[in-house]
């Protein structure tokens, strides 16, 4: 798992242990396990957010962990064209290449703990697909698709891309040095990552040594989620055990905590998870397939406008895809 790392963590800045004297410690309030299933023309994910209510989850709305997969040659397997309207896709590649094309004039290659976020706005196309030469060669595939909710004011906005290069992410480690914390958006403890959003949120990936403790001061307004990409550990002051693939939801508070086992498989070396929270938008949800809406007429409304092609066109030099066809809105498509 390369995503970003760092020669000498004890550079970087630390973020300073809360205090719980002064500050109080969020408890975590459930953990549930991402269910595994197809996407797209059919890479496996977990669907990191399933049985979580959206209330928990607000300002997001799903979050997709794509792989880990070792692809064997001709396998990887991409989305075909499809569109979406009223929030914001964002990419997280932490291993393997993943190529993206918008009808917006968008797009690029992210690897390597590179982020890609696009705010479909009042709508646009896409589509994502690993290159032509890592489908030729097979190999390893790993990266993050979250949904991030727009409020009704900004859901007519036009889209907009944001390049988001893994060594631009703000690296911070903990006073110990155990843990190296990639800030993707927000900000922890005053330091800012690169990422910008309609809707204030934090957002961060970071890796535990073998028995680390990573505690986050975290604004007491967002709400807090740690999903687990790998390996094995615990959330919140009473140690309830987290592992791969779960996700633990953290109650209110001005700060959480999480903490690696001493013992990790041999071949997962940290403990690797994903922490995010922002402001709730408390606006009704209606979400249908590719589109995240405040009513049932504005969903009706965005098919009426991708059928009569308001919603973007295909470029004419579209990227090589293997199922020109229309996507079919109705199934799981992201
Ligand atoms: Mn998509």
């Amino acid at each position: 798992m390369p995503a970003i790392t760092v020669d000498d963590i004890l550079t970087l800045p630390r973020i300073p242990s809360p205090d719980p004297v002064v500050m109080k410690e969020r408890p975590v309030r459930s953990v549930t396990s991402a269910p595994a299933a197809l996407e797209g023309e059919g890479f496996p994910v977990r669907r990191a957010f399933a049985g979580v209510a959206l209330s928990d989850l607000d300002p997001f709305i799903h979050m997709d962990q794509m792989g880990e997969v070792e692809y064997a040659p001709g396998e990887p397997k991409g989305t075909p064209w499809h569109p979406h309207r009223g929030f914001e896709t964002v990419t997280y590649m932490i291993d393997g290449v993943f190529d993206h094309q918008d009808s917006n004039g968008g797009g690029g290659r992210i690897t390597n703990g590179d982020t890609q976020w696009m705010t479909a706005g009042a709508g646009i196309l896409h589509i994502e697909s690993p290159p032509e030469f890592l489908v030729a060669s097979g190999g390893l595939f790993h990266g993050v698709q979250l949904w991030v909710n727009l409020p009704r004011a900004n859901k007519w906005n036009p889209p907009r891309y944001q390049d988001i290069r893994g060594r631009e992410a703000t690296l911070l480690t903990t006073e110990d040095g155990g843990a190296l914390v990639r800030v993707i958006a927000g900000e922890v403890a005053g330091h800012k990552g690169p990422g910008s959003t309609f809707t204030p949120i934090t957002y961060l990936h970071a890796s535990l040594s073998p028995g680390a403790r990573l505690a986050l001061p975290w604004p007491a307004d967002f709400n807090a989620l740690a999903y687990v990409l790998a390996g094995q550990g615990s959330a919140g002051a009473a140690g309830r055990p987290v592992g791969t693939g779960q996700l633990a939801v953290f109650g209110p508070g001005d700060f959480l905590s999480l903490a690696a086992s001493p013992r990790q498989d041999s071949h997962i070396p940290y403990m690797e998870v994903l922490v995010l929270g922002g402001l709730p938008i408390r606006e009704p949800v209606v979400h249908y397939g590719p589109f995240v809406m405040n009513s049932k007429d504005e969903i009706i409304q965005a098919l009426e406008d991708y059928q009569a092609g308001r919603l973007g066109r295909i470029p004419a030099a579209s990227m090589p895809h293997r199922h020109p066809g229309d996507a079919d809105l109705g199934s799981e498509v992201r």
